[in-house]
């Protein structure tokens, strides 16, 4: 996971510009209240974490939006999962009281859905929740657990529209939305089924996008939901 080439950048620059947040260098430096992530990591035998993460963690852990641009493999799973983890402990609202997820994380195919969850999982943490909902998957099942009540739910567009349309899954609550891999699911085709369970989400959120590529279309789905982001470029500016 190492490269050198990164760029940090605020994109849709307002007059509202404050700075870029440091980079964080070692795990204990972003995490030291949160003992039990830094006992997982030790237990992985990370070293150190990746560019993208060591850069989008102290952004995230400040409630900013971001973009993360960077090829496969260079650790953007816990990029965005250890914070939303830690916004979900901070959340004063109970579970219960909530009535519907905190996270939102949407990526374009059952495999990644399942791998994010499994991730998850992994940092079961404080008795956090989450799901996992994809298409081709027991929708009964599935519509069980949601209503059971979780933290987070991870999710294809498709059967996440689906079951936001059908009034299965509460996402006012939302407050923290994740779209993984965002050129593949416009690629995909998902783009109307991202747009109509954006719409559903409450104006005021945290709103983090990962992408392997930067063409138009992404990027006007980043315009349409952002709000003065931080612009991660791991590698090449493939643009
Ligand atoms: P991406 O989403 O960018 O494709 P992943 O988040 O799936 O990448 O991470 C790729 C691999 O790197 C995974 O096996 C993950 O466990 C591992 N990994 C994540 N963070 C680190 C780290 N800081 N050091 C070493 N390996 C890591
Ligand atoms: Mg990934």
């Amino acid at each position: 996971l190492e490269n050198n080439n990164i760029v940090v950048d605020r994109t849709f620059q307002t007059e509202n510009s404050r700075p870029v947040p440091k980079p964080v260098k070692t795990f204990e430096h972003a995490f030291h209240n949160y003992p039990e992530i830094l006992d997982e990591i030790r237990k992985a035998g990370f070293e150190k974490p990746s560019p993208i993460q060591s850069q989008c963690w102290p952004v995230l852990l400040s409630g900013e939006d971001l973009i993360g641009i960077a090829q496969t493999g260079t650790g953007k799973t816990l990029g965005f999962l250890l914070p939303a983890l830690i916004h979900i402990d901070g959340q004063t609202v109970p579970r219960e009281e909530r009535g519907g997820p905190a996270v939102l994380i949407m990526a374009p195919t059952r495999e990644l859905a399942l791998q994010i969850d499994k991730e998850v999982k992994k940092y079961f943490y404080r008795n956090i929740s989450s799901v996992c909902v994809y298409g081709g998957g027991a929708r009964k099942e599935q519509i069980d657990v949601v209503s059971r009540g979780v933290d987070i739910v991870i999710a294809t567009p498709g059967r996440m529209n689906d079951l936001n349309q059908a009034g299965h899954l509460n996402v006012r609550s939302v407050t923290y939305v994740v779209l993984d891999e965002a050129d593949r699911m416009l690629d995909m085709g998902f783009e109307p089924q991202i747009r109509k369970v954006m719409y559903s989400l409450r104006p005021t959120k945290q709103c983090i996008m990962t992408s392997a590529t930067w063409p138009p279309g992404v990027r006007r789905l980043a315009d349409s939901y952002m709000k003065d982001p931080i612009q991660i470029y791991v590698g090449s500016l493939d643009l």
